[in-house]
């Protein structure tokens, strides 16, 4: 026996996490056989009900009552021989299925890659390959005309330079792969075999700057004190756009590599980030794994046999390499953390950033949040001085910040159109004359508009309703290119009907979408070459780096796009940025819409001037007194983010607050009220004294109150802490098992958005 934090513990018992939708931990028996094999994180076979199924072991349990002690049963294998999991994985997933209030195996399979989630021994993937044909020196076809297979292949072979992947051989020459064996048997052609990396983006990486900027300097001679040190030290590094934060991530990490160390970067979003990647490979090369949606199973699963072995000891990832079992963790980045990206939306609905933090207190680390706009909560949790606030100011090289500019569209938007049926144009006069001025200079332009499509709503002339989906309490979009409407929650779509469904009125085509901005300076600047950066134009990822890469080869000038196009990246082209309509997202029913807005201003303004050349930025807006508006407009993050904070306390969210939401759907909307009912009516019981300032609200239907055909429900837990809302949500938590299964109640713990 052993005396634990937890009382008395017996390695008679073993702690285990079952892999099923089941809350709480339990308690098996060890068998004396199996004693000297557990260790914590071991994957194991067990008995649940009446299949067996995969468990996880979490370490010695106290001995039950002895009235469980007669139904306990024994775990009947381990699955191998070192655990899957590492120890701070495991801490971690402790503590998010405890905050999230999610099922814990369903956390820890959750973090595991396809191969190890179910209940079958571990494999080894293989490394992938490529085969390269290389004709050998000398090597002639014309001595081949009796095999014209063979001649062509090897004709083609020696018209590419004499080396070629295999793979494009045989895509253009059918039947190539059996010609070059026969090639090789002849030693006309010999292949050579290589492991390949994932993840380069050729041309995308820079070379390592020979000196850091003065700012830089010190930033890094500080978080280098940290990272030897040791020790969690978490740090917020706010630098404004173009200061340089990647090359301080990159010569940190260096640092931790050279001592032997582990390092887990995180990043919003690879496939629009490749530039960011391509700068951690070209610096560390197979030296580092990336973890992003894209992956085969088979590479995901290579990756993480690699880090979990220590080969591998730096990551690069989206929100999920959180969980990656990096070795000997040294440091943990967290790159544009105000970042939404970072919370998960559905099932365990964990936010990275959040984590990152957890994480970094359990494996005692450094943990670097940057940022050019940090979110609130990061920003409360430096000025309280929990965490260290390290800063950068200037653009390298001096390079200067972009000019902003106002275009108020109340004054410089025409009122009417000829063509009545549809909005006046967007582009304004002085947005059209320093585009044109751009164009002239060679110079590379962004547009950015958050709303997708042609006219984002359609309205009926006569009665004035609006074309709403059928399954969602949503608008719908028209989109002109498939001249069709279609919904953006759900995907239905359909043909532009004639006239409006009620009364067969004339439709107006209302709401400006990126897909018309499109078309506008196509029909401005019929010369200006155009890519558009949306989830209708790029669908897949390949698409998506062919469109970034030709934008950065300077084969484009005018980017058009979503917050696509306001993300992390770096085109020295691009002088002239604009924001077509700025107000968009600011009336949306979500505590976070002015605060989202002034991020998206920012960081997309932060493309302009990033070269040789200086920047300007134009916002066009029909509301400039708005506060995100206006305060980034001055450049003024300080003003805004106090602005905002006092707002926040004065309606009680967070940062200064913190809250749980509670969604309820079903297709009926009779249950869906009554659950939601019930469960406020379970949840007030179970509420603190009110001097605890814990505060229910609702039920109410949803900001969207229909999404598929299901209706919407919601019911909001807000108090000081997350230990003071606890009886609350334990009481809804217990609750679920006793809801309809036509029902579904999803828990949010620190929502990221409200509709
Ligand atoms: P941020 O992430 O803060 O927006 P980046 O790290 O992308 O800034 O840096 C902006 C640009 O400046 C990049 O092209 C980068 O390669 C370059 N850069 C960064 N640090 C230096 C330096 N010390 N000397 C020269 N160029 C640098
Ligand atoms: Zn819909």
């Amino acid at each position: 026996m052993t005396a634990s934090l937890f009382g008395t513990v017996d390695d008679e018992y073993a702690a285990v996490a079952v892999g099923r939708p089941v809350r709480g931990e339990f308690t098996y028996l060890v068998p004396p056989a199996l004693k000297a094999q557990l260790l914590p994180g071991l994957r194991v076979k067990i008995p649940f009900g009446r299949s067996t199924i995969l468990g996880f072991y979490l370490g010695p349990a106290p001995a039950p009552s002895d009235e469980v002690k007669k139904k306990v049963k024994p775990i009947t294998a381990v699955l191998e021989p070192a655990p899957a999991l590492t120890p701070d994985v495991v801490e971690l997933c402790r503590f998010a299925a405890q905050h999230y209030r999610y099922p814990l195996g369903e956390v820890l399979r959750a973090t595991l890659p396809p191969g190890l989630t179910k209940l079958q021994e571990a494999k080894q993937a293989r490394p992938d390959v490529v085969h390269t044909a290389v004709a050998a020196a000398g090597a002639d076809p014309s001595t081949l005309h009796r095999a014209p297979a063979q001649q062509a292949t090897l004709s083609y072979l020696l018209a590419v330079g004499g080396r070629a992947n295999v793979d494009e051989v045989a895509h253009a020459i059918p039947g190539a792969r059996e010609h070059l064996r026969a090639l090789v048997k002849k030693a006309l052609v010999t292949i050579e075999t290589e492991a390949v990396v994932h993840g380069v983006v050729d041309g995308m990486g820079s070379a390592r700057p020979a000196k850091l900027t003065p700012e830089q300097t010190t930033v890094v001679a500080e978080l280098e004190v940290l990272l030897d040190a040791g020790g969690f030290a978490p740090v917020l590094l706010q630098g404004v756009t173009g200061s340089g934060k990647t090359e301080v991530y990159l010569r940190v990490v260096e640092r931790a590599l050279a001592g032997g160390h582990g390092a887990l970067i995180l990043v919003p979003e690879i496939a629009l980030t490749p530039q960011l990647v391509g700068r951690f490979r070209s610096r560390f090369g197979p030296r580092v794994a990336v973890l992003h949606s894209a992956l085969t199973d088979t590479e995901r699963l290579r990756a993480w046999q690699q880090l979990r072995s220590g080969e591998v000891k730096v990551v690069v990832g989206v929100r999920s390499a959180i969980w990656a079992p990096v070795s000997d963790l040294r440091v943990i980045v967290v790159d544009e953390e105000h970042d939404p990206s970072f919370k998960q939306d559905e099932k365990l609905r964990y936010q990275a950033r959040d984590l990152a933090v957890m994480r970094g207190s359990q494996a005692k680390c450094l943990v670097i949040l940057g940022s050019a706009t940090p979110s609130l909560e990061t920003l409360e949790n430096a000025r309280k001085g929990r965490y260290r606030l390290l800063k950068l100011t200037r653009r390298v090289d001096d390079r200067p910040m972009p000019t902003l500019q106002l275009v108020d569209l109340r004054l410089e938007r025409p009122k009417t159109v000829e063509n009545r049926d549809t909005e006046p144009p967007m582009l304004s006069a002085p947005l059209r004359l320093a585009m044109q001025e751009t164009l002239d200079r060679g110079q590379q332009a962004i547009l950015f508009l958050n709303r997708r499509g042609h006219a984002t709503f359609l309205a009926c002339e006569v009665c004035g309703q609006n074309l709403k989906c059928t399954e969602c309490d949503v608008c719908l979009t028209y989109y002109q290119g498939r001249g069709r409407v279609q919904c953006n929650y759900c995907g239905r779509a359909h043909s532009l009907p004639k006239g409006c469904p009620e009364c067969d009125g004339p439709l107006l085509q209302l709401g400006v979408g990126t897909e018309r901005i499109e078309a506008e300076v196509a029909e401005a600047f019929p010369a200006a070459r155009l890519g558009r950066l949306d989830r209708d134009a790029v669908t897949t990822n390949e698409r998506l780096t062919d469109l970034l890469s030709s934008f950065a080869r300077r084969e484009l000038d005018i980017l058009i796009g979503t917050q696509m196009v306001a993300k992390g990246h770096d085109f020295p082209g691009v002088t002239l940025v604009a924001v077509i309509l700025a107000d968009t997202a600011l009336s949306l029913p979500d505590f976070r819409a002015s605060e989202r807005t002034f991020h998206l201003l920012t960081q997309v303004a932060g493309r302009a001037g990033r070269g040789a050349d200086a920047g300007r930025v134009l916002v066009q807006a029909y509301n400039p007194d708005a506060l995100p508006i206006a305060a980034m407009l001055k450049n003024d993050f300080e003003g805004f983010s106090d602005a905002e904070l006092q707002r926040r306390k004065a309606l009680q969210w967070p940062p200064t607050t913190r809250m749980a939401s509670i969604r309820i759907e079903c297709d009926s909307a009779e249950l869906c009220a009554r659950t939601a009912q019930h469960l406020a009516t379970v949840a007030s019981r179970a509420m603190p004294p009110s001097s605890h300032g814990v505060r229910l609200l609702g039920p109410a239907p949803a900001p969207i109150s229909r999404i598929k055909g299901k209706t919407r429900w919601q019911l909001v837990v807000k108090g000081p802490s997350h230990v003071a809302m606890a009886g609350p949500l334990d009481a809804i938590e217990r609750a679920l098992a006793e809801v309809p299964h036509a029902v579904k109640v999803v828990i949010d713990v620190d929502p990221g958005a409200m509709l």
